[in-house]
């Protein structure tokens, strides 16, 4: 089934329970594209490799902030080269982690991810938690480049600034859950098309489910953001698929096996 054509802008296939079934049932929902995300160096080389395999995968290379090693850039450089990867992510900055806690050098391995995406010519998808002052300030420090904030969780004002600075911003299953109808408001708000839609898989299990994420799941959080924008979900579908070519312009039309 094609229809309605969503992509899954950020998950995590290294971390998925049954990645082949938990994709399988996300495309009998109409998820036709999946943006795998890297962590590190090997994460970011498993992501690749199950964007070569799978169909209507994609990847990212990128370093997450809560790693205690630097990147390997000459590794990230490497992979961000090969034709089905995306991105540079997941990358950013966190302060919050009780249980790793912050790395001294995180904004470093940040600016140098910066720089990579600028270098390759790739956006980025940021993870920021307790930082946002901090992500925004060093996003602004690398004028031209691209990219997505998210998970988004913030205001409306965060919402409108990194808007300025020309991002997307994704929405979660979290905007699923009662108690978050200020992540509502923002869809509300905010130009429709710099929406995109992700899931996180395995994390951030939306409302009314139980268990690590699934990339099928991400129906939910298209329901109401539909309802949120009064579309149908075909149309929300078809816009958040043409905002994803728009920020990942080597996520295309699919073209068969030429591109991987
Ligand atoms: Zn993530």
């Amino acid at each position: 089934m094609a229809e309605p054509g969503l992509v899954d802008t950020h998950i995590h296939l290294d971390a998925l329970p049954e990645p082949e079934q938990a994709l399988g049932r996300a495309r009998a929902l109409g998820v036709t594209d999946f943006i795998a995300m890297g962590v590190d160096g090997e994460s970011s080389r498993h992501a690749l490799a199950s964007a070569r395999n799978g169909e209507g995968v994609w990847a990212a290379a990128g370093h997450h902030p809560l790693n205690q090693h630097a990147p390997d850039l000459g590794l990230l450089r490497e992979l961000a080269g090969q034709p089905r990867t995306v991105a540079i992510g997941e990358v950013g900055l966190d302060h919050v982690d009780e249980h790793r806690g912050p790395h001294a050098a995180q904004a470093e391995w940040f600016r140098c991810c910066c720089r990579l995406a600028l270098e390759v010519g790739l956006p980025v998808s940021i993870h920021t938690r307790g930082c946002e002052q901090a992500v925004y300030d060093l996003l602004r420090e690398h004028a031209g480049i691209a990219g997505v904030m998210h998970y988004w969780t913030l205001d409306q004002a965060w919402a409108e600034r990194f808007l300025e600075l020309g991002l997307y911003i994704s929405f979660a299953g979290i905007l699923t859950r009662a108690s978050r109808a200020d992540v509502r408001e923002v869809v509300k708000r905010i130009p429709p098309e710099r929406i995109l839609l992700e899931t996180d898989a395995p994390w951030g299990t939306p409302r009314g489910r139980s268990g690590p994420m699934q990339p099928a799941w991400l129906l939910d959080t298209a329901r109401v953001v539909a309802q949120l924008l009064g579309l149908e979900l075909a149309e929300l579908a078809a816009r958040e698929r043409a905002n994803a070519q728009a920020l990942f312009p080597k996520l295309r039309a699919r073209q068969p096996a030429d591109t991987r």
